[in-house]
């Protein structure tokens, strides 16, 4: 059973790290900003309301996510463990989840946190070419990191669920440490 948070900036390489550990373990990968961009092409009311904040590389409101997660981590797939990537961004969202996780009955059992410096992510987001990736929202969004984000490290290092990991290599390699970092990560309780 493996539950984990991917922490990191924008272009620290969450999604990826994410797919390929949720892959290897066959269990769900949950990625917020996966999930809005799904609904913003399908045009539901989720992504008409978020799309405005998507583009400006702003957060989108606590209450479009909240009950989302609610939902998605009670589903049936999820009681074997998950990774979520891109939530919690903030430190009501921190908050939200570990009541949540307490409702459910489950219990986090790692924050992972991709490290890497901001000129390799600047270049990293120009090279990817998604719709958000350009340079005044890649601005914006590292801004919103460092603000919203980054205080989420303090927080997970209080709870000591936070591991680090350098982001600043090859994916392959990255792979191998955030592998490392999940085996050094205390068994879960349930
Ligand atoms: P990502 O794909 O994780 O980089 O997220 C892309 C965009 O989706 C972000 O810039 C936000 O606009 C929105 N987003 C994703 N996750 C969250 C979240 N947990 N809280 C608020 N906005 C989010």
């Amino acid at each position: 059973m493996t539950r984990l948070i991917f922490l990191g900036p924008p272009g620290a390489g969450k999604g990826t790290q994410a797919k390929i550990l949720a892959d290897n373990l066959a269990i769900p990968h949950i990625s917020t900003g996966d999930i809005l961009r799904s609904a913003m092409a399908a045009q539901t009311t989720l992504g008409q309301k978020a799309q405005s904040y998507y583009d400006k590389g702003d957060l989108v409101p606590d209450d479009l996510l909240h009950d989302l997660i609610g939902e998605r981590l009670s589903q049936s797939d999820a009681q074997k463990g998950w990774i979520l990537d891109g939530f919690p961004r903030k430190l009501s969202q921190a908050s939200f989840l570990e009541e949540l996780l307490q409702e459910l009955s489950q219990q986090c059992d790692c924050a992972l946190n991709l490290e890497v410096p901001d000129e390799v992510l600047i270049i990293r987001l120009l090279g990817r070419g998604r719709q958000d990736d350009n340079k005044d929202t890649i601005r914006r969004r590292l801004e919103v990191y460092r603000q919203e984000t980054e205080p989420l490290i303090v927080f997970y290092g209080e709870r000591s669920l936070l591991k680090t990991v350098n982001g600043d290599q090859s994916p392959e390699e990255v792979t191998e440490s955030v592998k490392q970092a999940v085996d050094s990560c205390k068994p879960s309780c349930s």
